[in-house]
Protein backbone atom coordinates (compact mmCIF):
# COMPACT_ATOMS: atom_id res chain seq x y z
CA UNK A 1 0.00 0.00 0.00
CA UNK A 2 1.19 3.82 -0.89
CA UNK A 3 2.01 6.10 2.11
CA UNK A 4 -0.93 7.99 0.53
CA UNK A 5 -3.56 5.09 1.61
CA UNK A 6 -1.80 4.17 4.72
CA UNK A 7 -2.37 7.77 6.07
CA UNK A 8 -5.72 7.85 4.81
CA UNK A 9 -6.76 4.87 6.50
CA UNK A 10 -9.09 5.14 9.85
CA UNK A 11 -8.16 3.60 13.07
CA UNK A 12 -10.73 0.15 12.68
CA UNK A 13 -9.95 0.18 8.99
CA UNK A 14 -5.82 0.52 10.12
CA UNK A 15 -6.47 -2.29 12.94
CA UNK A 16 -7.88 -4.90 10.34
CA UNK A 17 -5.39 -4.19 7.47
CA UNK A 18 -2.63 -4.89 10.61
CA UNK A 19 -4.54 -8.34 11.57
CA UNK A 20 -4.73 -9.04 8.33
CA UNK A 21 -0.85 -8.53 7.92
CA UNK A 22 -1.56 -6.04 4.58
CA UNK A 23 1.19 -3.67 6.26
CA UNK A 24 2.88 -4.05 9.72
CA UNK A 25 2.71 -1.41 12.51
CA UNK A 26 6.27 0.19 11.49
CA UNK A 27 5.48 0.44 8.14
CA UNK A 28 2.13 2.12 9.02
CA UNK A 29 3.64 4.46 11.66
CA UNK A 30 6.87 5.12 8.73
CA UNK A 31 3.59 6.30 6.28
CA UNK A 32 2.49 9.02 9.24
CA UNK A 33 6.22 9.74 10.24
CA UNK A 34 7.02 10.68 6.46
CA UNK A 35 3.90 13.07 6.55
CA UNK A 36 4.42 14.34 9.39
CA UNK A 37 8.04 15.44 7.50
CA UNK A 38 6.18 16.62 4.75
CA UNK A 39 3.91 18.98 6.41
CA UNK A 40 6.33 21.10 8.93
CA UNK A 41 5.64 23.70 8.08
CA UNK A 42 2.06 23.25 9.51
CA UNK A 43 4.14 23.39 13.05
CA UNK A 44 1.43 20.90 14.56
CA UNK A 45 4.19 19.21 16.96
CA UNK A 46 6.45 21.05 19.76
CA UNK A 47 8.58 17.78 20.01
CA UNK A 48 8.67 14.72 17.29
CA UNK A 49 9.61 11.49 18.61
CA UNK A 50 10.32 9.33 15.90
CA UNK A 51 12.78 6.78 17.42
CA UNK A 52 10.41 6.05 19.74
CA UNK A 53 7.38 5.55 17.57
CA UNK A 54 9.44 3.25 15.22
CA UNK A 55 11.05 1.02 18.15
CA UNK A 56 7.23 1.05 19.68
CA UNK A 57 5.53 -0.11 15.89
CA UNK A 58 8.19 -2.83 15.80
CA UNK A 59 7.24 -4.25 19.50
CA UNK A 60 3.84 -3.90 18.06
CA UNK A 61 4.94 -5.80 15.30
CA UNK A 62 6.20 -8.53 17.59
CA UNK A 63 3.64 -8.91 20.03
CA UNK A 64 0.48 -9.14 17.10
CA UNK A 65 2.55 -12.29 15.18
CA UNK A 66 2.57 -13.68 18.90
CA UNK A 67 -1.22 -12.97 18.77
CA UNK A 68 -0.88 -10.64 21.98
CA UNK A 69 -2.61 -7.25 20.18
CA UNK A 70 -4.67 -4.60 22.37
CA UNK A 71 -6.94 -2.63 21.41
CA UNK A 72 -4.54 0.08 19.43
CA UNK A 73 -2.08 -2.08 18.54
CA UNK A 74 0.38 -0.45 16.28
CA UNK A 75 -1.75 2.59 15.89
CA UNK A 76 0.23 6.02 16.00
CA UNK A 77 -0.95 8.64 17.95
CA UNK A 78 -0.03 12.21 18.28
CA UNK A 79 -0.28 13.47 21.84
CA UNK A 80 -1.18 16.60 22.89
CA UNK A 81 1.76 18.47 24.88
CA UNK A 82 -0.38 18.81 28.28
CA UNK A 83 0.20 15.15 29.32
CA UNK A 84 3.34 14.32 31.22
CA UNK A 85 5.20 11.51 28.82
CA UNK A 86 8.11 10.24 31.16
CA UNK A 87 11.08 10.94 29.72
CA UNK A 88 10.07 12.82 26.99
CA UNK A 89 9.81 16.33 27.35
CA UNK A 90 6.58 18.06 28.30
CA UNK A 91 6.24 21.97 27.96
CA UNK A 92 2.41 22.94 28.11
CA UNK A 93 3.18 25.09 25.17
CA UNK A 94 5.15 27.28 27.96
CA UNK A 95 8.99 28.42 28.10
CA UNK A 96 8.82 27.88 31.97
CA UNK A 97 8.15 24.38 30.94
CA UNK A 98 10.14 24.37 27.83
CA UNK A 99 13.38 21.89 29.14
CA UNK A 100 10.83 20.10 31.51
CA UNK A 101 11.24 16.10 31.26
CA UNK A 102 8.30 14.11 33.35
CA UNK A 103 9.95 11.74 35.57
CA UNK A 104 6.13 10.02 35.12
CA UNK A 105 3.57 9.01 32.35
CA UNK A 106 0.05 10.42 33.04
CA UNK A 107 -2.84 7.77 33.00
CA UNK A 108 -3.95 8.29 29.84
CA UNK A 109 -0.96 8.05 27.97
CA UNK A 110 -0.05 5.11 29.76
CA UNK A 111 -3.59 3.55 28.75
CA UNK A 112 -2.87 4.00 25.45
CA UNK A 113 0.60 2.29 25.86
CA UNK A 114 -0.92 -0.42 27.42
CA UNK A 115 -3.28 -0.99 24.70
CA UNK A 116 -0.05 -0.91 21.97
CA UNK A 117 -0.28 2.78 20.54
CA UNK A 118 2.89 4.05 19.28
CA UNK A 119 3.74 7.70 20.02
CA UNK A 120 4.26 10.14 17.49
CA UNK A 121 5.46 12.95 19.21
CA UNK A 122 3.80 15.89 21.71
CA UNK A 123 1.64 18.18 19.77
CA UNK A 124 0.96 22.04 20.13
CA UNK A 125 -1.21 23.95 22.00
CA UNK A 126 -2.11 26.85 23.45
CA UNK A 127 0.23 27.76 26.47
CA UNK A 128 -1.18 26.27 29.60
CA UNK A 129 -4.42 25.15 27.35
CA UNK A 130 -5.48 28.85 27.87
CA UNK A 131 -6.84 30.09 23.92
CA UNK A 132 -8.73 29.12 20.97
CA UNK A 133 -6.20 29.04 18.22
CA UNK A 134 -3.00 27.86 19.54
CA UNK A 135 -1.63 31.36 19.10
CA UNK A 136 -0.81 31.70 23.12
CA UNK A 137 2.03 28.72 22.40
CA UNK A 138 5.50 29.71 22.78
CA UNK A 139 6.51 27.68 20.19
CA UNK A 140 4.47 29.52 17.54
CA UNK A 141 1.15 29.19 15.81
CA UNK A 142 -0.02 25.94 14.70
CA UNK A 143 -1.98 26.45 10.77
CA UNK A 144 -4.74 24.39 9.76
CA UNK A 145 -4.67 22.26 6.92
CA UNK A 146 -7.82 24.15 5.22
CA UNK A 147 -7.49 26.97 3.49
CA UNK A 148 -10.89 29.24 2.18
CA UNK A 149 -11.52 28.58 -1.58
CA UNK A 150 -12.08 32.42 -2.11
CA UNK A 151 -8.57 33.24 0.06
CA UNK A 152 -6.34 30.24 -0.56
CA UNK A 153 -3.12 32.28 0.52
CA UNK A 154 -4.46 33.07 4.21
CA UNK A 155 -3.42 30.82 6.58
CA UNK A 156 -6.29 29.82 8.90
CA UNK A 157 -6.37 29.12 12.63
CA UNK A 158 -6.84 25.26 13.51
CA UNK A 159 -8.68 26.36 17.31
CA UNK A 160 -7.47 25.51 20.20
CA UNK A 161 -6.26 25.07 22.88
CA UNK A 162 -5.48 21.94 21.38
CA UNK A 163 -5.32 22.63 17.68
CA UNK A 164 -2.06 20.86 16.93
CA UNK A 165 -3.84 17.36 18.16
CA UNK A 166 -6.62 18.30 15.00
CA UNK A 167 -4.42 19.87 12.90
CA UNK A 168 -2.34 16.73 12.78
CA UNK A 169 -5.37 14.35 12.03
CA UNK A 170 -7.10 16.69 9.61
CA UNK A 171 -3.70 16.20 8.06
CA UNK A 172 -3.13 12.65 7.55
CA UNK A 173 -0.20 13.15 10.07
CA UNK A 174 -2.05 10.64 12.96
CA UNK A 175 -4.90 8.90 12.59
CA UNK A 176 -5.77 10.05 16.03
CA UNK A 177 -4.58 12.14 18.98
CA UNK A 178 -4.98 12.66 22.89
CA UNK A 179 -6.60 16.21 23.74
CA UNK A 180 -7.86 17.75 26.94
CA UNK A 181 -11.18 20.44 26.86
CA UNK A 182 -11.19 22.71 29.63
CA UNK A 183 -13.95 24.82 27.92
CA UNK A 184 -14.06 23.41 24.02
CA UNK A 185 -10.65 22.67 23.40
CA UNK A 186 -11.37 19.54 21.81
CA UNK A 187 -14.61 20.12 20.01
CA UNK A 188 -14.08 23.63 18.87
CA UNK A 189 -10.79 22.30 17.20
CA UNK A 190 -12.12 19.36 15.76
CA UNK A 191 -14.99 21.68 14.18
CA UNK A 192 -12.39 23.86 12.36
CA UNK A 193 -10.42 21.14 11.36
CA UNK A 194 -13.24 19.16 9.89
CA UNK A 195 -12.95 15.87 12.22
CA UNK A 196 -14.86 14.39 15.29
CA UNK A 197 -13.59 14.82 18.96
CA UNK A 198 -15.25 14.07 22.04
CA UNK A 199 -14.81 15.23 25.23
CA UNK A 200 -16.08 12.57 27.67
CA UNK A 201 -17.93 13.53 31.16
CA UNK A 202 -15.81 15.31 34.02
CA UNK A 203 -14.48 12.44 36.10
CA UNK A 204 -14.75 9.79 33.05
CA UNK A 205 -10.84 9.65 32.56
CA UNK A 206 -7.93 10.47 34.97
CA UNK A 207 -6.45 13.76 35.04
CA UNK A 208 -3.24 12.27 36.58
CA UNK A 209 -0.32 13.54 35.10
CA UNK A 210 -2.12 16.51 32.73
CA UNK A 211 -0.82 19.70 33.49
CA UNK A 212 -3.27 21.31 34.94
CA UNK A 213 -4.99 24.29 33.83
CA UNK A 214 -8.79 24.76 35.70
CA UNK A 215 -9.36 21.19 37.61
CA UNK A 216 -12.88 21.35 38.07
CA UNK A 217 -13.10 21.87 34.39
CA UNK A 218 -10.24 20.05 32.42
CA UNK A 219 -11.13 16.17 30.91
CA UNK A 220 -9.02 14.44 28.42
CA UNK A 221 -10.56 13.13 25.33
CA UNK A 222 -10.06 12.21 21.73
CA UNK A 223 -9.93 13.15 18.12
CA UNK A 224 -10.06 11.05 15.08
CA UNK A 225 -11.65 11.04 11.80
CA UNK A 226 -14.70 8.91 12.15
CA UNK A 227 -17.44 8.06 15.42
CA UNK A 228 -15.97 4.89 15.55
CA UNK A 229 -12.70 5.36 16.27
CA UNK A 230 -13.31 8.11 18.94
CA UNK A 231 -15.52 5.33 20.66
CA UNK A 232 -12.51 3.20 20.13
CA UNK A 233 -9.96 5.85 21.67
CA UNK A 234 -12.23 6.73 24.32
CA UNK A 235 -12.55 3.19 25.46
CA UNK A 236 -8.70 3.17 25.46
CA UNK A 237 -8.09 6.03 27.81
CA UNK A 238 -11.37 5.55 30.17
CA UNK A 239 -11.86 4.43 33.66
CA UNK A 240 -10.91 5.13 37.60
CA UNK A 241 -7.87 5.85 38.58
CA UNK A 242 -6.73 5.88 42.36
CA UNK A 243 -4.24 8.67 41.11
CA UNK A 244 -7.19 10.82 40.72
CA UNK A 245 -9.36 11.56 43.35
CA UNK A 246 -12.18 13.08 40.64
CA UNK A 247 -11.95 10.15 38.52
CA UNK A 248 -15.65 8.15 39.06
CA UNK A 249 -15.00 4.03 40.16
CA UNK A 250 -17.70 3.82 37.62
CA UNK A 251 -17.50 0.89 34.95
CA UNK A 252 -16.68 1.64 31.63
CA UNK A 253 -19.06 0.77 28.87
CA UNK A 254 -18.02 -0.82 25.74
CA UNK A 255 -18.08 2.00 23.74
CA UNK A 256 -17.13 0.67 19.98
CA UNK A 257 -19.66 -2.04 20.66
CA UNK A 258 -22.47 0.32 22.17
CA UNK A 259 -22.43 1.77 18.15
CA UNK A 260 -23.23 -1.20 16.53
CA UNK A 261 -26.26 -1.47 15.37
CA UNK A 262 -27.01 1.64 17.38
CA UNK A 263 -29.38 3.89 15.54
CA UNK A 264 -31.20 6.99 16.18
CA UNK A 265 -34.79 5.92 15.97
CA UNK A 266 -37.43 7.09 18.38
CA UNK A 267 -34.07 9.30 20.21
CA UNK A 268 -35.27 12.32 21.75
CA UNK A 269 -33.08 15.56 20.41
CA UNK A 270 -33.16 18.57 22.40
CA UNK A 271 -33.25 21.56 20.98
CA UNK A 272 -32.01 24.44 23.23
CA UNK A 273 -33.53 27.39 22.07
CA UNK A 274 -30.94 30.17 23.61
CA UNK A 275 -28.49 28.93 21.51
CA UNK A 276 -29.87 30.50 18.86
CA UNK A 277 -27.88 33.53 20.08
CA UNK A 278 -28.06 37.33 18.27
CA UNK A 279 -25.76 37.61 15.05
CA UNK A 280 -25.54 34.08 14.68
CA UNK A 281 -24.33 33.88 10.74
CA UNK A 282 -26.77 32.75 8.58
CA UNK A 283 -24.47 29.06 7.86
CA UNK A 284 -24.27 28.25 11.30
CA UNK A 285 -28.26 28.73 11.30
CA UNK A 286 -28.32 26.03 8.43
CA UNK A 287 -25.90 23.35 9.42
CA UNK A 288 -27.54 23.27 13.10
CA UNK A 289 -31.27 23.05 10.82
CA UNK A 290 -29.87 20.35 8.31
CA UNK A 291 -28.58 18.26 11.56
CA UNK A 292 -32.12 18.23 12.93
CA UNK A 293 -33.55 17.24 10.07
CA UNK A 294 -30.46 14.89 9.51
CA UNK A 295 -31.63 12.85 12.59
CA UNK A 296 -35.38 13.60 12.02
CA UNK A 297 -34.99 11.74 8.82
CA UNK A 298 -33.75 9.05 11.03
CA UNK A 299 -36.59 8.45 12.93
CA UNK A 300 -35.35 10.86 16.09
CA UNK A 301 -37.81 13.10 17.80
CA UNK A 302 -37.44 16.62 18.23
CA UNK A 303 -38.07 18.48 21.41
CA UNK A 304 -37.99 22.16 21.65
CA UNK A 305 -35.57 22.93 25.25
CA UNK A 306 -35.17 26.01 27.63
CA UNK A 307 -31.68 26.52 28.99
CA UNK A 308 -32.54 29.50 30.75
CA UNK A 309 -29.37 30.01 33.10
CA UNK A 310 -26.83 28.97 30.18
CA UNK A 311 -26.05 33.06 28.72
CA UNK A 312 -24.11 32.88 31.69
CA UNK A 313 -22.08 30.61 31.17
CA UNK A 314 -19.32 32.30 29.67
CA UNK A 315 -18.83 35.28 32.63
CA UNK A 316 -18.99 32.21 34.93
CA UNK A 317 -16.03 30.20 32.80
CA UNK A 318 -14.17 33.16 32.99
CA UNK A 319 -14.22 33.71 36.38
CA UNK A 320 -14.23 30.23 37.76
CA UNK A 321 -11.29 29.17 34.93
CA UNK A 322 -8.66 31.61 35.71
CA UNK A 323 -9.41 31.39 39.31
CA UNK A 324 -8.41 27.95 39.57
CA UNK A 325 -5.40 28.41 36.73
CA UNK A 326 -3.76 31.22 39.27
CA UNK A 327 -3.92 28.79 41.95
CA UNK A 328 -2.58 25.93 40.35
CA UNK A 329 -0.03 27.90 38.30
CA UNK A 330 1.29 29.43 41.40
CA UNK A 331 3.48 25.82 41.57
CA UNK A 332 5.61 27.61 39.00
CA UNK A 333 8.26 29.53 41.19
CA UNK A 334 11.10 28.82 39.77
CA UNK A 335 12.08 26.70 42.48
CA UNK A 336 10.43 23.47 41.94
CA UNK A 337 9.84 23.10 38.39
CA UNK A 338 11.03 24.99 35.18
CA UNK A 339 13.21 27.25 34.31
CA UNK A 340 14.57 29.69 37.13
CA UNK A 341 16.00 33.11 36.43
CA UNK A 342 17.71 34.24 38.86
CA UNK A 343 17.53 37.84 40.79
CA UNK A 344 18.66 39.47 44.10
CA UNK A 345 16.79 38.10 45.91
CA UNK A 346 13.67 35.46 46.34
CA UNK A 347 11.14 37.99 45.31
CA UNK A 348 12.52 39.06 42.48
CA UNK A 349 13.75 35.60 41.19
CA UNK A 350 9.70 34.36 41.84
CA UNK A 351 8.78 37.86 39.07
CA UNK A 352 11.83 37.16 36.59
CA UNK A 353 10.96 33.75 36.50
CA UNK A 354 6.95 34.04 36.36
CA UNK A 355 7.12 37.36 33.62
CA UNK A 356 9.65 35.45 31.59
CA UNK A 357 8.01 31.75 31.52
CA UNK A 358 4.19 32.72 30.97
CA UNK A 359 2.74 33.66 27.99
CA UNK A 360 0.87 37.27 28.18
CA UNK A 361 -2.70 35.43 27.88
CA UNK A 362 -1.50 32.92 30.79
CA UNK A 363 -0.62 36.12 32.84
CA UNK A 364 -3.72 37.78 31.74
CA UNK A 365 -5.71 34.61 33.28
CA UNK A 366 -3.33 34.83 36.54
CA UNK A 367 -4.33 38.42 37.34
CA UNK A 368 -8.43 37.69 36.66
CA UNK A 369 -8.02 35.07 38.80
CA UNK A 370 -5.75 36.50 41.45
CA UNK A 371 -8.09 39.73 41.32
CA UNK A 372 -11.53 37.48 41.78
CA UNK A 373 -10.21 35.41 44.69
CA UNK A 374 -9.11 38.83 46.51
CA UNK A 375 -10.86 38.67 50.14
CA UNK A 376 -12.86 42.23 48.79
CA UNK A 377 -14.19 40.42 46.02
CA UNK A 378 -14.45 36.32 46.48
CA UNK A 379 -18.06 36.74 46.86
CA UNK A 380 -18.88 38.97 44.42
CA UNK A 381 -17.25 37.01 41.55
CA UNK A 382 -15.99 33.39 42.41
CA UNK A 383 -19.19 32.72 45.10
CA UNK A 384 -21.47 33.82 42.24
CA UNK A 385 -19.77 32.52 39.13
CA UNK A 386 -19.88 28.54 41.28
CA UNK A 387 -23.78 29.78 42.14
CA UNK A 388 -24.39 30.23 38.52
CA UNK A 389 -22.63 26.89 37.63
CA UNK A 390 -24.87 25.33 39.90
CA UNK A 391 -27.96 26.81 38.02
CA UNK A 392 -26.13 25.61 34.69
CA UNK A 393 -25.95 22.82 35.58
CA UNK A 394 -29.80 22.06 36.99
CA UNK A 395 -30.88 23.67 33.49
CA UNK A 396 -29.18 20.64 31.50
CA UNK A 397 -30.65 18.54 34.40
CA UNK A 398 -34.10 19.53 33.83
CA UNK A 399 -33.76 19.43 29.95
CA UNK A 400 -32.87 15.40 30.43
CA UNK A 401 -35.73 15.03 32.10
CA UNK A 402 -37.54 15.60 28.20
CA UNK A 403 -34.68 14.46 26.06
CA UNK A 404 -31.55 12.17 25.94
CA UNK A 405 -29.06 14.35 24.32
CA UNK A 406 -29.16 18.03 22.60
CA UNK A 407 -28.22 19.05 19.35
CA UNK A 408 -26.24 22.10 18.84
CA UNK A 409 -23.66 24.09 16.81
CA UNK A 410 -20.10 24.37 18.11
CA UNK A 411 -18.67 27.46 16.71
CA UNK A 412 -19.69 30.73 16.24
CA UNK A 413 -17.85 30.66 12.61
CA UNK A 414 -15.32 28.41 10.56
CA UNK A 415 -12.06 28.71 11.32
CA UNK A 416 -10.86 32.50 10.95
CA UNK A 417 -7.51 33.82 9.89
CA UNK A 418 -4.27 33.79 11.98
CA UNK A 419 -4.05 37.15 13.89
CA UNK A 420 -7.79 37.89 13.63
CA UNK A 421 -9.15 38.32 17.19
CA UNK A 422 -5.84 38.15 18.69
CA UNK A 423 -5.23 41.58 20.13
CA UNK A 424 -9.21 41.41 21.78
CA UNK A 425 -9.29 39.17 24.56
CA UNK A 426 -12.96 39.35 25.14
CA UNK A 427 -13.76 38.54 21.23
CA UNK A 428 -11.31 35.20 21.65
CA UNK A 429 -13.39 34.28 24.35
CA UNK A 430 -16.75 34.26 22.54
CA UNK A 431 -15.67 31.91 20.51
CA UNK A 432 -16.21 29.25 23.58
CA UNK A 433 -19.82 30.45 23.72
CA UNK A 434 -21.55 26.90 22.33
CA UNK A 435 -18.89 24.47 24.41
CA UNK A 436 -17.95 26.24 27.87
CA UNK A 437 -21.17 25.20 29.38
CA UNK A 438 -21.09 21.41 28.97
CA UNK A 439 -17.74 21.75 31.22
CA UNK A 440 -19.65 23.76 34.00
CA UNK A 441 -21.55 21.13 33.79
CA UNK A 442 -19.54 18.67 33.54
CA UNK A 443 -21.45 17.18 30.54
CA UNK A 444 -19.85 14.70 27.72
CA UNK A 445 -20.00 16.17 24.24
CA UNK A 446 -18.82 15.54 20.86
CA UNK A 447 -18.20 17.64 17.40
CA UNK A 448 -18.99 15.57 14.28
CA UNK A 449 -17.92 17.33 11.01
CA UNK A 450 -21.32 18.20 9.33
CA UNK A 451 -20.28 19.95 6.05
CA UNK A 452 -18.25 22.74 4.41
CA UNK A 453 -19.53 26.63 4.07
CA UNK A 454 -19.92 28.78 1.42
CA UNK A 455 -16.06 29.16 1.33
CA UNK A 456 -15.39 25.72 1.25
CA UNK A 457 -14.24 25.48 5.09
CA UNK A 458 -15.88 23.10 7.82
CA UNK A 459 -18.30 23.11 10.10
CA UNK A 460 -19.12 21.21 12.59
CA UNK A 461 -22.22 19.84 15.01
CA UNK A 462 -22.27 19.04 19.04
CA UNK A 463 -24.05 16.95 20.32
CA UNK A 464 -24.14 16.91 24.15
CA UNK A 465 -25.43 14.05 27.03
CA UNK A 466 -26.16 13.02 30.24
CA UNK A 467 -23.42 12.45 32.37
CA UNK A 468 -21.81 9.13 32.03
CA UNK A 469 -24.51 8.86 29.15
CA UNK A 470 -21.10 8.69 26.28
CA UNK A 471 -22.96 5.50 24.42
CA UNK A 472 -26.29 7.62 23.27
CA UNK A 473 -23.68 10.51 22.50
CA UNK A 474 -21.27 8.70 20.13
CA UNK A 475 -25.07 7.36 18.66
CA UNK A 476 -26.36 10.44 17.81
CA UNK A 477 -23.35 11.36 16.67
CA UNK A 478 -23.12 8.23 14.60
CA UNK A 479 -26.63 9.00 12.72
CA UNK A 480 -24.92 12.38 12.06
CA UNK A 481 -22.01 11.38 10.53
CA UNK A 482 -23.96 8.87 8.70
CA UNK A 483 -25.97 11.48 6.90
CA UNK A 484 -23.42 14.37 6.60
CA UNK A 485 -21.31 11.62 4.78
CA UNK A 486 -18.40 14.30 5.35
CA UNK A 487 -15.58 13.34 3.13
CA UNK A 488 -14.17 16.51 1.77
CA UNK A 489 -10.26 16.89 2.09
CA UNK A 490 -8.66 20.24 3.26
CA UNK A 491 -7.03 21.83 0.14
CA UNK A 492 -3.83 20.91 1.01
CA UNK A 493 -4.29 17.04 0.35
CA UNK A 494 -5.88 17.29 -3.02
CA UNK A 495 -9.88 17.03 -3.89
CA UNK A 496 -9.99 13.28 -3.73
CA UNK A 497 -11.83 11.25 -2.20
CA UNK A 498 -10.25 9.83 1.21
CA UNK A 499 -9.51 6.15 0.64
N1 LIG B 1 -10.85 28.70 24.92
C1 LIG B 1 -11.07 28.30 26.27
C2 LIG B 1 -10.06 28.95 27.17
O1 LIG B 1 -9.23 29.61 26.68
C3 LIG B 1 -11.07 26.81 26.40
C4 LIG B 1 -9.73 26.23 26.40
C5 LIG B 1 -9.71 24.79 26.81
O2 LIG B 1 -10.72 24.10 26.71
N2 LIG B 1 -8.54 24.35 27.26
O3 LIG B 1 -10.08 28.81 28.35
Amino acid sequence: MTQKSLTHLSITEALAGLSKKEFSAVEYTRAHIEATEQNRDLNCYITETPDIALRQAAESDARRAKGQAGLLDGVPIAIKDLFCTQGVRTTAASRILDQFVPEYESTVTSKIFAEGAVMLGKVNLDSFGMGSTTGSSAFGQTFNPWRSTTSPDVKLVPGGSSGGSSAVVAARMAPGALGTDTGGSIRQPAAFCGISGIKPTYGRCSRFGVIAYASSLDQAGVFARTVEDCALMLKSISGYDPKDSTSANKPVPDFVAGLQGGNVKRLKVGIPKEYRVEGMPQEIDESWHKGTQWLKDQGAEIVDISLPHVKYALPAYYILAPCEASSNLARYDGVRYGRRIEGKDLKETYELTRAHGFQDEVKRRIMVGTYALSAGYYDAYYVKAQKLRRLIRDDYMKAFEKCDVLLTPITPSAAFPVGQNEDDPIKMYLEDIFTISLNLAGLPGMCVPAMLNAEGLPLGLQIIGRPWDEETVLRAARGLEIAADFRALPGMLGTKMAA
